[in-house]
């Protein structure tokens, strides 16, 4: 698809800060002091539990909403004290009203007639068809359900032709099917444009699938930014650890133990793993953090933790075992691979590959390296 395009920028928020004063209630300090630094043409999603402040964040960059403290700079020029209109920056925000007396088509179409650009018919027609909304274009908005005016407001953002395009939740009304391919194509879409993009997400498969890099935020902070990759496998504290990957990671009580060079960990009465951790004192209580998924069953001649399978699901491509660890509290998911078929009562031992045993401080949840 060919447009003219506004050259892509950066995006960066400096030591970004929102409290809320309300009458009569104590003043809430909703984003606590943001360091980000987007590049052109990046995709940036969000990640974060409810109430942790992504929404406070997109609506300052917009423009909604004031800004306690702190820069948001697009390329060099501080666009803080600028009206929303003044930024050059284009929201898919769903609650964006639509002309209520002009079709859809006529809606997207209006922005491009205004600025001039020739074929606004055609270019409408090929977004819709790529956002799965042809049936929609001659359509009324008020007609429109949640997730159909979802894809018309996203439709709209890309079509304005921003330098940086801002999404809160654009996929959440769509059905699971629709929502996977339709997240497919804004990807695409969004590379195509080279839109500089953050997307607000409280959907971790949502933001693993489409950012290039994500911010996880928890509290009005945020904990870490790096690619999905740098976060899955490399995540900074317990926080991230807990709050990215499916199914969720297993974190427990253990005892650092040194042998030689080694690091290991002991798990319970009985059991032991080796870690990658290099710089971990003998005797160290710490949090240990195991994905089900990089749990194994051990080898014969290795070391492991024993454990009893207390629930065993079979998936077929995978199971899912959930066990009991003498001495440790709660219990432990292990992903067992196609072919293994445990049940409930068997006693298994469980291994991992060493830089897959990470080592959380007990009291700040920072990860020891
Ligand atoms: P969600 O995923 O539920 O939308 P969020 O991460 O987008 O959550 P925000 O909407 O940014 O979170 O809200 C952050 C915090 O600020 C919340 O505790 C919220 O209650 C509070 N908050 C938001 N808007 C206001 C306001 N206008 N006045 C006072 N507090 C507010």
């Amino acid at each position: 698809m060919t447009t003219t395009t506004a050259e892509p920028a950066s995006l960066t928020l400096e030591n970004l800060r929102k409290t809320y004063v309300a009458r009569g209630r104590e003043p809430f300090e909703a984003v606590k002091g943001m360091d980000l630094k987007i590049r052109p043409g990046e995709l940036i999603a969000l990640l974060g539990p409810s109430g942790c402040g992504k929404t406070t964040t997109l609506r300052m960059i917009a423009g909604l909403e004031t800004v306690t403290a702190g820069n948001i700079k697009i390329g060099d020029r501080v666009v803080q004290d600028l009206p929303p209109g003044k930024r050059d920056i284009g929201v898919g925000f769903e609650s964006y009203a639509l002309y209520p007396p002009l079709s859809v088509r006529e809606n997207l179409a209006y922005g491009l007639k205004a600025r001039g650009v020739k074929g606004a018919r055609e270019m409408v027609g090929r977004i819709a068809e790529r956002l799965e909304m042809t049936e929609l274009l001659e359509l009324r908005p008020a007609s429109l359900s949640s997730g159909q005016k979802q894809r018309v407001a996203l439709a709209r953002a890309l079509i304005r032709n921003p330098r940086v395009l801002l999404l809160d939740e654009p996929l959440s009304h769509l059905d699971a099917a629709q929502r996977q391919r339709v997240r497919r194509e804004l990807k695409v879409l969004q590379r195509e444009f080279g839109y500089t993009t953050i997307v607000v997400t409280h959907d971790q498969l949502e933001a693993l699938s489409l950012a290039d890099r994500m911010a996880v935020m928890n509290a009005g902070v945020v904990e870490q930014f790096g690619t999905p990759d740098e976060i899955y496998d490399n995540p900074a504290n317990v926080f991230v650890a807990d709050f990215v990957g499916e199914p969720k990671i297993n974190l427990f009580e253990g005892t650092v133990e040194r042998r030689g060079g080694d690091v290991h960990v002991r798990v319970g009465r009985e059991g032991t793993l080796r870690t990658a951790v290099g710089d971990a004192d003998d005797g160290r209580p710490v949090t240990v953090g195991l994905r089900p998924q990089d749990a194994r069953p051990a080898a014969d001649d290795e070391a492991g933790v024993p454990a009893e399978v207390a629930v065993y699901e079979d998936f077929m491509e995978f199971g899912l075992a959930t066990v009991e660890v003498a001495g440790v509290d709660g219990r432990i998911v292990v992903q067992t691979p196609h072919g293994v078929h445990w049940r409930r009562g068997d006693i298994r031992r469980i291994a991992a590959r060493p830089d897959r045993v990470y080592l959380f401080d007990t009291d700040s949840g920072g990860r020891i390296r």
